[in-house]
């Protein structure tokens, strides 16, 4: 079981996809006083996790070297993430500020990118530095914010947790980021309820 403690520092991909996996490398998102970055330690943490989540080519004599300002624009392009994602949760119109910088981290990305002649058509980023990760995540996020994955966005139930995730239950009726972590203080809270009323 992996309890979502503040001490925790290693991020989670529970997410189902990594534009929802990039936006809970904060945990406890909407919890002001809990909130916590878990890769809060610049170019070289993020190179580490789009390793992992697959963005980023592993070998390191490849990478590039970062600027502050690449980080800054990655940053950014999380922070606009969450506001749109949070503003889709909760069925309101994403905030024009998020919007726009969505809409100039993908425009930037696909005159980066490759676009390979052969179908399906699809926008190869670069695989080495900070800013091929940025145009990755906006390709992504443009690729999931319009297509049917949509639908499947959910946002966690758990109090504070403010986790994102795709919902591929056939009914859609996930509520949680992980059974074992918020489904599981949900039913500890529940069972706490039932026994305390009973006394
Ligand atoms: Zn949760």
């Amino acid at each position: 079981m992996s309890e979502k403690q503040p001490t925790d520092t290693q991020p989670s991909f529970v997410g189902g996809h990594p534009v929802l996996d990039f936006a809970n490398t904060i945990a406890w998102r909407t919890d002001t006083t809990r909130r916590v970055d878990r890769v809060p330690g610049g170019a070289t943490d993020w190179r580490r996790w789009a390793v992992m989540a697959g963005l980023l080519d592993p070998a390191p004599d490849h990478a590039l070297p970062s600027t502050e300002r690449e980080l800054a624009d990655l940053l950014d392009l999380r922070g606009a993430l969450e506001a749109v994602l949070d503003a889709f949760a909760d069925g309101t119109p994403p905030p024009a500020p998020a919007w726009e910088t969505l809409r100039r981290a993908i425009l930037r990305a696909r005159e980066a990118a490759a676009l390979p002649r052969a179908l399906p058509l699809r926008w190869e980023p670069g695989a080495r530095g900070l800013t091929d990760l940025r145009h990755a995540l906006a390709l992504r996020a443009e690729e999931l914010l319009g297509g049917d994955g949509l639908s499947r966005v959910r946002r966690c139930a758990g109090p504070g947790c403010g986790w994102f995730f795709l919902d591929r239950t056939r009914g859609g009726t996930r509520r949680w980021c992980s059974s074992g972590d918020c489904g599981n203080r949900d039913r500890a809270r529940r069972h706490y309820a039932r026994t305390h009323h009973q006394a």
